[in-house]
């Protein structure tokens, strides 16, 4: 009689523990994933928080920017398309845009979450990649923005322009107009994560150790 309700007793906590093994093994991959988009004029960092960010919670880095210019360097059809953009500081189109980092997504499907860097910029961005995401069953945790005075961004472009070869990084007028076409068209995205409590806007000045850490601290709570 005591062995058998033993018995029963392991049977049951076996089955228990099987449960929640399937449970978190089909349902929880999709929750678990953390998706964020890390926004910011040009200069205030990004690149460089996105890479230090990567690599300590393991998500994927989509940088638009940084794969338009990789098609620029190979000289593919949308790398010529985009360039001619790029070189003004505009923005390439939409619909160009969107497709690119569908394509780039859907590279990575195993990911534990996205950081989209660059993107969304405007407002249809934003809602493709709502569509996406859910799509994917998953969504944006949360827009994180680095904060940086304008002068500041601008002498950081032009000390990066020095080394990195870019042709939008070394004229001031088109820095300038990066800079205003960046809160121009991007307002609208903070009010639009602001409506959904997905803002956070974090000081980007400061050591990249600083700045890591002030990340740190919205990401770990998402
Ligand atoms: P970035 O490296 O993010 O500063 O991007 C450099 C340039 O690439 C921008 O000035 C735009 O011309 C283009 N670009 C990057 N991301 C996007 C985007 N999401 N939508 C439209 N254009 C973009």
């Amino acid at each position: 009689m005591y062995k058998g309700t033993i018995f029963f007793a392991i049977v049951i906590f076996a089955l228990l523990f099987m449960c929640r093994f399937l449970t978190s093994l089909f349902s929880k991959k999709p929750n678990r994933m953390k998706n964020i988009v890390l926004f910011g004029p040009p200069g205030a960092g990004k690149g460089t928080q996105a890479e230090v960010l990567k690599n300590k919670y393991q998500l994927v880095h989509i940088s638009t920017g940084d794969v338009f210019r990789y098609n620029i360097k190979n000289a593919t059809q949308l790398g010529t398309l985009a360039k001619s953009f790029m070189d003004k500081g505009h923005l390439v189109p939409d619909e160009v845009t969107i497709n690119m980092l569908e394509a780039e997504v859907e590279k990575n499907p195993d990911a534990n979450g996205f950081i989209f860097d660059g993107f969304p910029r405007t407002a249809t961005q934003a809602e493709a990649l709502a569509e996406l995401m859910k799509k994917k069953k998953t969504q944006i945790n949360a827009m994180v923005a680095l904060e940086v005075d304008d002068e500041i961004l601008v002498g950081r472009l032009l000390e990066r322009g020095k080394v990195s070869g870019r042709a939008d990084d070394a004229n001031e007028a088109v820095i300038r107009e990066r800079i205003a076409e960046y809160y121009r068209k991007t307002d609208i995205l903070k009010k639009y994560y602001q409506s959904q409590d997905k803002y956070y806007g974090v000081d980007g000045v400061g050591s990249i150790e600083d700045i890591t850490a002030r990340l740190s601290d919205v990401i770990d709570k998402l």
